[in-house]
Order: C-alpha cells, then structure tokens, then sequence
C-alpha cells in the first residue's frame, strides 16, 4: 500500500508551501486507499515551539487534513526516534559504511584550497574511533552514479564521485537531519517522499543511507519552488507566506485549497475552480510540472470571490461572523443588528473579494456616524457638492415610501437638475451616508439605514 508522509519542521507559521505538499501528499494517499502520516521533525530543539506544532495540526484541520479520515496516520514526532537515528548510525560505522572524521574546517580549507568543496576524505582509512568532537562520516561511492526515480522529474543521475562524504553526526553524537530524515521514512515504511524541490540535493545522499542500511530506497517526487511576481522564491521574510494569515485575512480554505492543488498541477482543462474532491479523482503526480510555479495573489483572490458566491446565505453569514465583532468591528457591539446585517449581507455577497471586506461594507449601518474615509471625502465633495447634498436632503425627506426604487428616481431628478448623470450625482451622497466612495448598492444601502439616519447624516455633511 503506498504511504506518504508530511514531515514538517515546527519552526514557524505554517508556510503555503508546506501546505500545497500536504495537499499532494494527501490526494496521493486518498486516491489508492494509502495512507499520509503526519512526522514532526522537532529535533532542532533550539528554533521549534509547540505552539508551532499546533498551528501546523489546526492549519492542516482547516484545509481538511486531519485525524477523523481514516487515511491520515499520527502525529509522529521526530525527536520519540532519538535512538533509531542514533542506532543507525552506530549500524553504518560498525558496517564500515561510515568513518570519524577529526578534520577542522580550517584544516580542510588548507589542503583544497577553498571552502566550497566538499569534505576530501582526509579520515576515511584512518580508523579513528569516537571521541566528543569528532564527527562520523559517510562514506560515499567514488564511482559510479545514483539514480533516483523521481515522479516529476524523470531518473536524475547524480555522479558519486560529486557526493562529497557527508556528516551524518555531530561531533556531540547527534545525528543529522539527513540520516534522521531517512530513517524515521524506513520505520514508518514511507513508499513515495513528496516534497520540495530545495530537498533535491540532499536526494542521492539520502538514497545512499537507504541503501546502506539495507532498505529499498523510495519513489521520490520534488514539487516545483513558488515564486512570487518577480520570480523570486516565496520567502517569509519577502512575501505574505503563512497560511494562517490568509485564512485570517478572509480568505475561504475551499478557495485556498483549490487555488494550492493548481500551483504546480493541472487538472487538463479550463475548469479551474473546482472542489478538493474532484481535484482528488484528477490529481496526478506525475503531471506536476518543473517549472516554478507562480502564487498569484491576485488569482487567488478571484477564486475566493467566486466561493464566497457559491456559499448559501447561512454559511456566508456564518463565514462573516469573525469580522463582524471585535478586533475588527467599529461599532458597538449592541447597535448591530441582524436583520439588517442579513439584508446587506445579500448585497455584499456578490461584491466581497475578501471575508474581512464585510466590516467596511456593512460599519456605516451600525456606527451612529460613519467613518470618514478622508481620500473619499476629498473626491466625492467637490465644488456643487453642497448644493447636490442640501437637494437631496429637502427631496428625500418628502418620498413617501421610503424603498430603494423610489430614493433612486429622487435622486435621479436631483442629478438632472444639476446636469449630473447619476453616478456623478450620487457620490457626495454615498459618501455622506456611508462614509466611502466604493460600497454596497447605494439605494438599497439608504433604505437599510432609515430616513431618519439618512437625513441626519446629509445635514451633518452638508456642513
Ligand atoms: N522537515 C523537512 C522540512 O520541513 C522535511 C523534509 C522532507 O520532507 O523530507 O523541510
């Protein structure tokens, strides 16, 4: 049966990156009824937390990975294997397939020259035991190539003879990640290794330890880099890389998932916005491409507009919900209304890019003023704004039913008598009843609010 894993590293926020590995790793599982499991590599006691490890498990919760499906298997943890790693090691010398090394960096640098070449061999046949401080060596091929089979890319071949004698424990007796790496894979009988392309050098020296702590090696697959608009390598430092923060920004995790299956893969047709199921039944590995693939935020926002259409009103109202109390809601908490909050919210369904637009679409109706929007105000009141605005007030206060199509045919005779078409007409308006020039449907906004409010906030603006 196959059995892929995820092994993050809990380091950080929980990168987009790792999430689209998990993500293929995870369709790869489901498809042939195999198995993903979940390996924290928390060895590096130094830079991991648990409340990384946590956001790794909620982060994978909310893109739909977790504990309840019966393909997920774990959380295994690294650092429990402390003993294999070191075993194997202790297994790879007593075989003779590893050496202690007492080199010093500088002494290495002495006899080729440079600090970019790899380790010289200076210890292979010296037959030093360990001592704290010495380091244990593996002892590469000098001959011949080692083939990977990579689903994506092909057979590379890298020559052995350019893989330098690699450390796999410290001079304190760790072992490295390398070997570690490996050998959790082997215990938790890891048949195909999905993962970034930045792994791919360490590839061939991990198929070598395979090898020679007698196992047959996996199938490999190394998912392209992400770029960003420039072409540069999706960094945490450069660019918005953590899962959680788009989530947190009002970002679906249905779009953010259909949006990572594609960066890479393709389903083969135009169908791009299509659910993690489908994408499932479609994934190929062996499709992924090589060449880099592009976060395009900007594409990632149209998907997530076309899912918070597709949501029913309910699941929309519930998805707004986080934005519609504070940190985020300017108004107190006693003047929202839901009623009215349904009735805006129909209208805001059909224009949100963003969860986190709701806040400003909807604060006018429940502050008692509206914020004032500054680069708004200066574009929408220019000279004769007054004159439209105190129109409008008279006008307004006068309709008898006070509904959308009837505040429109008002202000439709406002903006003839000044010679303004409407649009023109009705932006000093918008923006003194909602505080912005972009918003909901401006009639439907003012019958929301009620002529009393309406009207209060013309005057206030009209002074
Ligand atoms: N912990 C490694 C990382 O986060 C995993 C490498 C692998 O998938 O083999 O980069």
């Amino acid at each position: 049966p196959v059995r892929v894993r995820f092994a993050p590293s809990p380091t950080g926020m929980f990168h987009v990156g790792g999430a689209r590995s998990a993500l293929y790793n995870w369709a790869v599982a489901r498809q042939s009824g195999g198995r993903f499991v979940l390996r924290i590599e928390d060895t590096d006691a130094a830079r991991n937390k648990p409340e990384w490890t946590e956001g790794i498990i909620s982060a994978l919760a909310a893109i739909g990975i977790h504990g309840e499906d019966s393909a997920f298997e774990g959380p295994y943890f690294q650092s429990h294997n402390a003993d294999r790693h070191r075993e194997a090691a202790q297994q790879l010398f007593a075989a003779g397939r590893a050496y202690y090394c007492d080199c010093t960096r500088e002494q290495l640098k002495e006899r080729t020259g440079s600090e970019h070449l790899g380790y010289d061999g200076f210890c292979r046949d010296r037959g030093l035991a360990f001592e704290e401080g010495r380091a244990l060596r593996f002892r590469t091929p000098d001959e011949g190539e080692t083939v990977v089979v990579d689903l994506v890319r092909g057979e590379p071949a890298f020559p052995n003879s350019a893989i330098e004698d690699f450390v796999i424990a410290r001079g304190d007796g760790s072992p490295v990640f390398l070997i570690a790496n490996v050998v959790d894979d082997l215990d938790e009988g890891i048949t195909q290794v999905i993962r970034g392309e930045e792994h791919l050098s360490n590839t061939p020296k991990q198929q070598l330890l395979w090898e020679a702590l007698g196992a047959k090696p996996p199938v490999w697959a190394h998912l392209p880099v992400i770029v960003n608009e420039k072409r540069q390598k999706l960094s945490k430092r450069r660019d918005k890389v953590a899962l959680e923060d788009y989530l947190a920004e009002g970002f679906l995790p249905e779009a953010m998932v259909n949006y990572l299956m594609l960066l890479g893969w393709g389903p083969g047709d135009d169908r791009e916005i299509r659910p993690y199921e489908e994408l499932e039944q479609l994934f190929r590995i062996e499709d992924v491409n090589t060449a880099p693939a592009f976060f395009d935020v900007k594409k990632l926002t149209a998907f997530n507009g076309e899912y918070i259409r597709a949501l029913s009103p309910e699941q929309f109202a519930a998805a707004c919900a986080p934005w519609l109390v504070a940190p985020y809601a300017p108004w107190r908490p006693e003047a929202f209304d839901k009623d009215v909050f349904e009735a805006a919210a129909s209208l805001a369904q059909t224009r949100l890019a963003l969860l986190s637009e709701i806040t400003s679409y909807v604060d006018f109706l429940f502050l008692d003023e509206p914020v004032e929007d500054e680069a708004s105000w200066n574009k929408a009141m220019k000279a004769g704004a007054g004159d439209i605005l105190s129109d409008a007030r008279a006008e307004l206060a006068d309709v008898a039913d006070w509904k959308a199509d009837d505040l429109k045919a008002v202000l439709l005779a406002v903006g003839e008598k000044h010679g303004l078409k409407l649009g023109k007409a009705q932006a000093p308006i918008r923006v003194a009843v909602t505080g912005r020039t972009i918003g909901l449907p401006l009639f439907e906004s003012m019958e929301l609010l009620g002529r009393d409010r309406v009207l209060a906030r013309l005057d206030a603006a009209s002074k």
